[in-house]
């Protein structure tokens, strides 16, 4: 069997009454393009699905990473979509789309993607994390928490391979540059780059043979047009079991609810929430959630998704995750509970009162 390439490909194109989730019609226009490359043989199987209003398109073929054609075929499942999306109304309508046409490869041009190719395993298993309502930096906490944290991930310590370390390549988002760091020599370092989700974000983590482990969306809106025109919302992929790490220490990573920056107009701190796969974001301040849809591929086939944050100590977390989030919601639109002015992702309103008060100011 031919090496194969889990693609993710995901973007908001419209969802109902507010940033909620994509229509059924939406979804099945987008499932029904995916399908017919599908059927042409162009792709070996696919699932497409939501995480708040974003859609991702999970698929495997033969093509390798960066395949204008797989690349191109899931822009138009998109951009194909949209009329659909404008017909019913549907609010921000073609969000993320913000090239008017494709140019060979989708990064860049508004929808994040996250691939990787492998040789497959017997066994080949796999997560993807799907987040709603927060930025790519989002992942640098629990990736910190799978890789390096040892309290937190046995695992670290008792399998050979994980134990021997791994490579992380972090993203500069803002020079659009990367740097390699690896464990366990380097955790000082890899922590220090990882503190700052909001500039340097983790692409993606390999063992020191380059067997690919983790791969993850680093697409800054605000920088492919200037300004920010929708918080990134990110996803990832992880190789899991046997050299990598196990589905219950890469879903376990989450158990923090860690704060993040996004929610309600892209311009707040609240924790991520572990939800079910397939949930709506939540009304109440758009509190950022993250699902995890786990997969067993063979031959490029998948078996699954099952959901990896369902069940009684993910509802604890969830409750958990509310109410850290409350907690520094009660102190409203002070800082750290909002953004510092650059990240806001709607900051006209505020530019416009700084500048009258700047008129205002004597020197001293
Ligand atoms: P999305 O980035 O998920 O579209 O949300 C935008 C927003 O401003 C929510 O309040
Ligand atoms: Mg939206
Ligand atoms: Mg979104």
């Amino acid at each position: 069997m031919a090496k194969i390439t889990v693609t993710v490909i995901k973007a908001d194109i419209g969802s109902i009454g507010g940033h909620t989730r994509p229509s059924q019609e939406l979804l099945d226009s987008v499932k029904g393009f995916v399908d017919d490359a599908k059927n042409s043989g162009m792709i070996i199987d696919r699932y497409v699905g939501y995480a708040g209003d974003d859609i991702h398109i999970v698929m495997s073929h033969t093509k390798g990473v960066n395949n204008s054609e797989i690349h191109k075929m899931a822009w138009d499942a998109f951009s194909n979509s949209v009329t659909v999306a404008k017909n019913q109304g549907l609010y921000g309508a073609g969000q993320d789309l913000l090239a008017d046409s494709f140019s060979g490869n989708v990064k860049g041009m508004g929808p994040g993607v996250a691939e990787m190719e492998f040789e497959e395993r017997h066994n080949e298993a796999f997560a993807v994390f799907a987040a709603d309502k927060t930025e790519p930096g989002a992942f640098n906490y629990p990736l910190f928490t799978m890789f390096c944290d040892i309290k937190s991930n046995t695992g670290l310590l008792i399998n050979p391979s994980l134990a021997k370390g791994v490579v992380f390549t972090v993203m500069d988002v803002m020079k659009n540059r990367v740097v390699d760091l690896e464990t366990w020599l380097q955790v000082p370092e890899i922590a220090a780059i990882l503190m700052y989700p909001g500039r340097y974000v983790v692409e993606s983590v390999k063992t020191k043979t380059g067997e690919p482990i983790v791969s993850a969306t680093t697409d800054r809106l605000h920088n492919i047009k200037g300004t920010y025109v929708g918080k990134d919302d990110p996803a990832m992929i992880v190789r899991l079991q046997k050299t990598f790490p196990a589905t219950e220490e890469a879903c376990y990573a989450f158990k923090d609810a860690h704060f993040v920056a996004g929610n309600t107009r892209g311009s707040h701190h609240m924790t991520l929430m572990p939800v079910t796969i397939n949930t709506t974001a939540t009304s109440y301040f758009c509190n950022p959630l993250v699902s995890a849809l786990l997969f067993s591929i063979h031959d490029g086939k998948f078996t699954g998704p099952i959901d990896g944050f369902e069940g009684p100590n993910w509802d604890v977390v969830r409750k958990r995750a509310a109410e850290k989030s409350e907690g520094l919601r009660t102190q409203g639109f002070i800082h750290p509970a909002t953004l510092i002015p650059e990240e806001l992702e709607y900051n006209e309103g505020y530019k416009d009162i700084m500048g009258r008060i700047e008129k205002l100011f004597k020197q001293r």
